[in-house]
């Protein structure tokens, strides 16, 4: 069994920050990933455009030179992989972290492929893995994706969009452009208020001449192959449909770091409790890193303002080495 003084669990953006600052600090780590390099970041939209400027997701110093201010995901993927070559970071990908144990004092780290020991960990994973589902039927159909990706896939079909915020909107302004039919199903009574701004107009505006047709205060109650039911306040309404994007977002997976012994506030939130000082968990030696820290909260911290996770946690383990 491989020993390895420090773990990191997932290749983000946060992940790979905290392993530059283990390079930097002289500590031996390696990264697990359980996809490919910045599996979130990969399965963006691909039009995907940055609501942060390029020089706020630079991690290690590395300078981000993108087109335009704010930079679109193909940018930023390249620029992920350039410093992950330049730093030369030790990643193993496609390898997915399935079980971390204490072990008097030290972790035994079970993965898809190997087991590992460990002195430290750092959980870097994020919260792009577990959609919120509708929990309606027809919700499995293939039609339906909680991972829209490119707009030329729906032209010239009928489309809903469930959701508004800053996913749903792009979704439905996209694939309109790209001539698909589109229809949202909007559970509030308006467009979601953390809509970029420079977007919101737009579909305000398709809303009302009506190109974009909106449901508000209206939830989707059955998916069919050829149509959809919805929940409005007018009564129920059945519409032709030929595929269906959830953006109704996304959870991080706090049963793994249940598992671990990590503990959890006891409201809604379910925020891991973390010294603010150096990100250690309530377990010794087990550290978070990057959007997973906010708990059920997870528009509170993003790559922008959790880039400086890096540097307390790996402080705080060099410290005690
Ligand atoms: C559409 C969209 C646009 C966004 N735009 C911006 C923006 O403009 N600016 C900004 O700052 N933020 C933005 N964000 C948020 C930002 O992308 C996230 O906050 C960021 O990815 C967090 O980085 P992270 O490293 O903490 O997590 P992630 O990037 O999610 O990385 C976590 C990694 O852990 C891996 N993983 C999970 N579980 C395991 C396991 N058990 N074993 C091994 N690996 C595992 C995952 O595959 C993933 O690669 C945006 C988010 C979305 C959805």
């Amino acid at each position: 069994m491989q020993h390895i003084p420090l773990i990191i669990i997932g290749g983000g953006p946060i992940g790979l920050a905290c392993a530059i600052e283990a390079k930097k600090a002289g500590i031996d780590y390696v990264i697990i990933e359980k996809s490919a390099l910045v599996n979130s970041l990969y399965h963006y939209p691909v039009n995907m455009t940055f609501f942060s400027t390029s020089e706020r997701l630079e991690i290690g110093g590395v300078p981000f030179v993108s087109n335009n201010p704010k930079p679109k995901r193909d940018e930023a993927l390249e620029y992920y992989r350039r410093v992950v070559a330049s730093f030369d970071l030790h990643i193993k990908l496609f390898e997915e972290v399935q079980q971390v144990t204490k072990v008097v004092n030290l972790f035994e780290v079970i993965t898809s492929k190997d087991t590992y020991t460990a002195d430290n960990i750092i959980i870097a994973t994020g919260f792009y893995d577990i959609p919120y589902l509708l929990d309606v039927p027809g919700e499995d159909l293939p039609k339906v994706t909680h991972y829209y990706n490119d707009p030329h896939y729906y032209a010239f079909r009928d489309v809903i969009v469930v959701g508004a915020m800053n996913s749903g909107v792009d979704a439905a302004l996209e694939t309109w452009r790209k001539g698909a039919r589109v229809t949202l199903v909007i559970r509030g009574a308006e467009i979601g208020t953390r809509v970029k701004y420079w977007v919101r107009p737009d579909i305000e505006n398709r809303i009302k001449e009506g190109s974009i047709k909106a449901y508000f205060n209206s939830t989707i109650k059955q998916i069919r192959e050829n149509e959809v039911d919805i929940n409005t306040p007018e009564g129920l309404v059945t519409i032709k449909n030929d595929f269906v994007i959830a953006a109704t977002g996304y959870q991080p997976n706090l049963q793994f770091l249940k598992q671990m012994g990590v503990r959890l506030s006891n409201d809604a939130v379910e925020a891991p409790v973390l010294d603010p000082d150096t990100h250690e968990t309530s377990v010794k030696g087990i550290y978070l890193a990057g959007v997973i820290c906010g708990g059920m909260n997870t528009h509170r911290l993003f790559i922008e303002n959790s880039r400086e996770h890096a540097v307390k946690i790996i402080d705080a383990i060099r410290k005690q080495m």
